[in-house]
């Protein structure tokens, strides 16, 4: 019999994580010949998220749940999950219900049959996302593509069914600066995309601010991508040559009319101008150089407080 591990990352879920359970349990109800196990991961939640788990965990022996020792991210919950899941296969979803347990079936029957190491979803709708967010949302899948290898889907989400050599395979990125979205495309593999209609969150609300998106996004650019420093450096060079072109026509005018002495504030804007392309390159430099630096202490990705998880108290290596 095969075993499917659920992974639910909850961040302030408490009034989710019972509508989510009883969700769960009606849609895999006629997966008769499947064992589940469902993995809580209590990211750090400030309201009553682990005692609802710990109520279900009473009644139900196939929850789990890892609960960390402070808010670490989705992305450290995520690893935690996939680091604690024993099952064949693992599946990722939102503790909200964005993520209809209803494809389970035909998730589950496209990895098993027809040879798929991974079933993943998009939605083709942004309903009910405000205007501006799915803006910025496409505008960055679309650069994202073109500057980086991974390949990145427009309105993928992290509901996911995979087999345990994809799972291995994101294990063995035990990096500290993760962004999933772009871990899953590169690691290969056959992957199947389900298409569904965007749903709205059951209850509670959306734990992304458009700032945390847009620090999130910077992650996604700085961790699959090398293309701004190429860009800094093309800028570079672009002002170089720009300065020896407007250097021989300075040098041809004062021989050719003498000197007409020139405004200063075309000098003042020039100093301007290229003091802010350094600073902007410095700047990207520094993103790189603040993210190996984050790398290089290997740091834990979650530091686990409490767990009905056998063995795995800590990712510490
Ligand atoms: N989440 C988490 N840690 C965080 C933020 C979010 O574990 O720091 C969880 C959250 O509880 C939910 C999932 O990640 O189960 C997706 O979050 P949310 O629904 O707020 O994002 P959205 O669907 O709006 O993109
Ligand atoms: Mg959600």
């Amino acid at each position: 019999m095969d075993k499917i591990s659920a992974i639910v990352p909850c961040y302030n879920e408490q009034e989710s994580i019972p509508l989510f359970y009883k969700e769960f349990q009606r849609s895999t109800a006629e997966m008769k010949d499947v064992e589940f196990e469902l993995i809580f991961v209590d990211d750090g939640s400030k309201d009553n998220s682990l005692e609802e788990m710990k109520k279900l965990a009473e009644i139900d022996d196939r929850v789990k749940y890892v609960s960390f020792s402070r808010n670490f991210g989705k992305e450290g919950a995520i690893y935690a999950g996939l680091k604690n899941s024993t099952g064949d296969y693992v599946v990722m979803m939102d503790a909200d219900l964005q993520d209809p347990p209803s494809l389970l079936p035909e998730m589950y029957r496209v990895v098993k049959y027809d040879g798929y190491d991974s079933v993943a979803t998009r939605r083709v709708t942004r309903k009910g996302e405000p205007p501006i967010r799915s803006f910025f949302a496409r505008m960055f899948y679309k650069i994202m593509n073109h500057i980086s290898q991974a390949d990145m889907v427009d309105g993928a989400r992290d509901y996911r069914l995979m087999s345990r050599k994809f799972v291995d395979a994101l294990l063995d990125m035990s990096e500290y600066n993760r962004f999933s979205k772009g871990l899953f495309g590169w690691v290969g593999f056959k992957t199947k995309w389900l298409e569904y209609e965007n749903v709205e969150r059951v209850a509670g609300e959306t734990k992304w601010s458009f700032w945390k998106l847009f620090k999130y996004s910077l992650e996604g650019i700085v961790a699959f991508s090398t293309f701004p420093l190429t860009l800094s450096s093309l800028i570079g060079c672009f002002c170089f040559l720009a300065s020896l072109v407007s250097m021989v026509f300075i040098i041809a005018r004062r021989l050719c009319f003498g000197d007409p002495v020139a405004g200063w504030a075309s000098t003042v804007t020039i100093v301007v101008f290229i003091a802010g392309i350094q600073l902007l390159c410095m700047g990207i430099l520094g993103l790189y150089l603040s993210k190996t630096y984050l790398e290089t202490k290997r740091r834990p990705i979650f530091i686990v407080a409490q767990t009905n998880c056998e063995g795995k108290d800590s990712d510490r290596k």
